[in-house]
């Protein structure tokens, strides 16, 4: 016998939650299922807690350029790891006690623990109990990637997931893996006091980023002491009495960098191995992404993917959109799509990178007439009077729709200034909208309306 409901929902993470709550409200009878931590990733091991760390990281750095600032700092600036992980631990985890509370206190909803794995279509077994909706929700999110490097299974190394449990000071971090959450952790680690080396198997850090963004990045981050090494063709681990010897075969120095711990940032792995998708016949790709539709349908009907699991996005932002999208549609009979979005999302290393739309590379790919403009940090008075002058603003507008086709804006504040540009995109509007408004003085936005005045032809 199995236990009928109008909808499954498989995950806690940014979708699965809100999805619960509106089908409950909307009458539906809910079963959500989590085998883990509630909130996911986002809430325990991802967004929330290092942005909780980055500012503890933020104000030691701050501290320790107090002379610059105009005041004094008796002794060393000494970090205590305990001290900033309870920190962490208590904003975190007020976020995962308060999804729990909310899934549990939602009228209409079930809240099972345990691991969900599919037995048809129709099914879902969690804790040898079965399960049947005609509606199922996949939102299982990912974990982050091991890949077979030799050494890997010899020598201890961290992930992201394991680093929420350190209460102490690597000596020497190494992080492999120079993209967005081995940056995040390099630099926050190297204010903390560690020594870091960030090892690259590509040309640049942030591959995906444009090349003059690349460089700024590791400009900001070696000014602070991080070493970077970039092409480490092929990485190796190898325990050496107490340390671990990283292998990265650079061109011109040293064959190995010596760290006491090894962080592992090479990217994210869905979590759709264990889920008995076989059983339905769901579709997935070759790295294991649930294949969806425009409206996050799997190849079966009655089942979605939804979050980090569909490929479509790595963001909680993208996966709180996608719960918007199925909702909308399945709710309010509205025809909302994936590829109505604009891609954007942030580095959030000091200062940070806010990102829109299409990168140089891509503007050259699809042939546009382009304008493009950069604008240095250190032409940004309120950059200057904050003393923080790294970055720079970059805007490509289409010469002939006036629309902005993408932006960089790495510098301070350029995580939230880049919506100022974001939402002028979403409202299809042209860049002149901007150029034209009257910003509020001294903000770093305060210099969009100047800098689209000195547009040129895209080089
Ligand atoms: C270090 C780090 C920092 C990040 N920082 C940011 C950031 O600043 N901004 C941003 O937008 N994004 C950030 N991300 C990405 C972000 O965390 C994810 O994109 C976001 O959590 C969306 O995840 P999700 O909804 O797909 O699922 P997840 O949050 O991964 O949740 C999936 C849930 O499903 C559960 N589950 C899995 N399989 C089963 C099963 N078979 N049965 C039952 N339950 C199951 C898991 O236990 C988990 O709780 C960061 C990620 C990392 C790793």
């Amino acid at each position: 016998m199995s236990q009928h409901f109008d909808a499954i929902i498989i995950g806690t993470g940014q979708a699965g939650p809100p999805l619960a709550a509106q089908f409950a409200a909307a009458g539906m009878a809910v079963a959500i299922i989590e085998r883990h931590k509630f909130g996911g990733t986002c809430v325990n091991t991802g967004c929330i807690p290092t942005k909780t760390l980055v500012p503890s990281a933020y104000a030691a750095h701050v501290a320790r350029r107090g002379a610059e600032y105009g005041f004094d700092v008796n002794g060393d600036v000494r970090v205590d790891m305990k001290r900033v992980k309870a920190r962490k631990d208590e904003v975190a985890g007020r976020s995962n006690k308060g999804v729990e509370e909310w899934l549990r206190g939602l009228k209409n909803c079930t809240v099972i623990q345990g691991h969900a794995r599919f037995q048809s279509s129709r099914e879902v077994v969690v804790n040898d109990k079965v399960l049947d909706a005609d509606k199922i929700f996949i939102n299982v999110g990912g974990r982050a990637s091991v890949p077979e490097m030799p050494g890997i299974h010899d020598v201890p190394f961290l992930t992201n997931s394991s680093m929420m449990d350190a209460d102490f000071l690597p000596e020497h971090l190494v992080v492999v893996g120079g993209s967005y959450v081995g940056l995040e952790f390099g630099q926050m680690y190297r204010r903390f006091g560690s020594e870091v080396t960030v090892v690259e198997m590509g040309p640049r850090l942030i591959g995906r980023e444009d090349e003059d963004v690349s460089e700024e990045v590791r400009k900001i981050l070696e000014l602070e002491g991080i070493r970077i090494r970039l092409n480490a063709k092929c990485i190796t681990l190898t325990k050496r009495d107490s340390r671990i010897a990283v292998g990265v075969e650079c061109e011109d120095d040293p064959p190995e960098v010596l760290g006491t711990h090894v962080l592992l940032a090479v990217g994210r792995t869905p979590n759709t191995h264990d889920l008995g998708l076989d059983r339905p016949g769901v579709a997935t790709d070759m790295r294991g992404y649930i294949v969806v539709d425009d409206q996050l349908q799997t190849n079966v009907p009655g089942i979605w993917a939804l979050g980090d699991c569909n490929g479509r996005g790595a963001f909680t932002h993208t996966s709180y959109n996608d719960y918007e999208i199925v909702a909308d549609n399945l709710l309010n009979a509205d025809h909302r799509r994936v590829s109505d979005r604009i891609q954007t999302y942030a580095l959030f290393t000091d200062p940070p990178l806010g990102r829109c739309g299409m990168t140089d590379t891509e503007i050259r790919k699809s042939g546009r007439t382009a304008l493009t403009v950069k604008h240095p940090m250190n032409k940004v008075s309120r950059a200057v009077e904050k003393g923080e002058p790294h970055g720079f603003i970059k805007i490509s507008v289409d010469a002939d729709t006036k629309h902005i086709l993408g932006a960089a804006i790495l510098g301070t504040g350029g995580d939230e200034v880049i919506h100022v540009l974001l939402d002028v995109m979403y409202a299809k509007a042209p860049y002149t909208i901007v150029q034209r408004a009257m910003h509020i003085h001294p903000t770093v936005a305060e210099f969009l309306p100047t800098v689209l005045s000195k547009l040129e032809p895209f080089a």
